[in-house]
């Protein structure tokens, strides 16, 4: 098909950005870079994406991929850990958590959680510590304070270089999978980078616009990639900005007030730069503090709850200044990790891990934008659990509900969410925690990444088998994983990510994957 001359204009455009990114990072010759493009399997499965079973044909072309930590290899033994993972689920690619201090994608099941039918059947609270599960070379941090935050939790084990050899021997792929949290308490001098928040105090969280920080992230991939045989590298930064974090548009944790960053050092220099007012933006962020405090006192303004919500982004534009700030200075983190990794070895397949969110904000999607994403990734994890999608979702609606949307009942804002962002037949919300989003709001969220990255960038869908869940809540069936993995593929997917982790899974859910595969013939 004939590219129309926007989008001829918008690929040459972007492909220009991309060799800016990592020219500017790596200093590499710009061709290298168009060059890996056009090899990349990201766009071979693209050319197939509007016909899936195109993109079957193509043998290792379709990522079934699995996020692991090291911790089940170090429980279970590598090869046996492996056997089990291609026996059972047929995963061709490993999703490798090497760097992060949570335990969302490192250690074994939660405390308070069933322990699966595999793996040492005990829980890790007293030992889980969490920072880097592959050794760290020193001469890559020269220009971070971060010199070594090798994780202490499993002795030696050095994940990468347990695995990755004999993953390879399997023609299985390797990807680093990073995420973007840290443990203030365990790391020296963390202080340093913590975002500070409108009223300067310092957070738990790292600022974003940091040069330490950056220059970590960029050691660390730089470290990874060259020291050890890798395929690929994700990163996830499940964060948002302060408008969002101040109003509740989020899943979980919003009991008490949310954190309202950054105002270091460095991002009021970068507002400055943008001609913000910063100080007329932190007027706004107080402002809007007190808004949330009072609704939660029902002291209703006479206008109304989203009316003065609305007045008061009206009176402090340079609240959505900083809130666009924000979310650029987490994005241009995707640019420089790209550039990085694809200067030192251009078939490497750099992306993201999409935020769940994404799923149930439509202020969060807003800054979202796939179109914009594509230009600095090979491939896209776009979060599309379904069955913990159902008590996230009625998180979100409560918590969102408890400020902007106060004057109607919680189940008009709900319904509200589903029309706005395009989903179909999905529960009430008294039945929304136990039953889960369906398999079309999967189907439906593939599709509309892959319109939105134009396919030129491999969208695989995060699939959530067994993520812990409230008493009651809902809890996933084998059927619930076949059918979301269908759902996927049916869509377009270019692959799919078994996600969060390979320690909390149950076995017969980790089947359902393999058989949904095996049953639609992918190879
Ligand atoms: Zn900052």
């Amino acid at each position: 098909m004939e590219k129309s001359k926007s989008e001829a204009k918008d690929s040459s455009r972007r492909s220009f950005l991309k060799k800016v990114t990592a020219a500017s990072v790596a200093a590499i010759h710009p061709t290298l870079l168009k060059e890996a493009r056009s090899a990349s399997p990201a766009l071979n499965n693209n050319q197939a994406q509007s016909n899936p079973r195109a993109t079957r044909a193509q043998p290792n072309k379709t990522l079934i991929a699995i996020q692991v930590g090291a911790v089940s290899f170090a429980d279970e033994g590598v090869e046996r850990a492996l056997d089990i993972l291609q026996e059972k689920g047929r995963v061709n690619a490993l999703m490798l958590a090497v760097f992060t201090y949570g335990r969302g994608i490192a250690g074994r099941q939660l405390p308070g959680q069933p322990l699966p039918d595999h793996g040492a059947q005990k829980y890790d609270a007293d030992t889980f510590h969490g920072g880097s599960y592959a050794e760290l070379h020193p001469q890559y941090y020269d220009k971070t304070i971060f010199k070594n935050l090798r994780a202490p939790d499993l002795a030696n084990f050095d994940l990468l270089a347990a695995v990755i050899p004999k993953a390879k021997e399997r023609r299985m792929q390797s990807y680093c999978w990073l995420e973007d949290v840290y443990n203030p308490r365990l790391i020296p001098g963390f202080e340093k980078v913590a975002e500070v928040d409108v009223y300067g105090r310092r957070t738990g969280q790292a600022c974003l616009n940091n040069p330490d920080v950056r220059n970590f992230l960029n050691s660390l991939v730089e470290d990874y990639v060259k020291s050890y045989e890798v395929d690929g590298v994700m990163w996830g930064s499940e964060r948002q900005g302060p408008l969002n974090n101040v109003i509740g548009s989020r899943h979980g944790g919003f009991n008490g007030r949310a954190e309202i960053t950054c105002f270091c050092e460095h991002c009021r220099e970068k507002g400055k730069e943008r001609g913000v007012a910063v100080e007329r933006a932190r007027e706004g962020f107080i402002e809007l503090d007190k808004f949330v405090l009072a609704a939660w006192k029902n002291q209703r303004p006479s206008d109304g709850y989203f009316v003065t919500f609305w007045r008061l982004l009206l009176n402090y534009p340079e609240i959505l200044a900083w809130e666009k700030l924000w979310t650029d200075s987490q994005q241009e983190i995707y640019g420089e990790i790209y550039g990085t990794v694809k200067g030192i070895n251009n078939k490497i397949q750099v992306g993201w891990h999409i935020w769940h969110n994404n799923s149930f904000s439509p202020f969060f999607r807003a800054e979202q934008d796939y179109s914009k994403l594509r230009q600095t990734s090979d491939f896209l994890k776009v979060v599309i659990y379904n069955n913990c999608g159902g008590p996230r979702l009625a998180q979100y609606i409560r918590n969102v509900h408890s400020t902007i949307f106060r004057d109607a009942k919680p189940e008009e804002a709900l319904q509200l969410h589903y029309r706005i962002m395009g989903y179909g037949d999905e529960p009430n919300l008294d039945k929304l925690p136990t039953s889960g989003l369906s398999a079309d709001y999967v189907s439906r969220e593939t599709k509309r990444a892959i319109e939105g990255v134009r396919g030129e960038t491999a969208i695989y869908p995060g699939i959530d088998i067994d993520i812990p869940t409230g008493n009651n809540e809902k809890k996933t069936e084998p059927s619930d994983v076949k059918a979301a993995v269908k759902a996927a593929f049916n869509a377009g997917a270019a692959g799919v990510i078994l996600s969060r982790k390979y320690s909390e899974m149950k076995l017969a859910n980790l089947a359902a994957a393999g058989e949904a595969i095996k049953e639609m013939g992918i190879k």
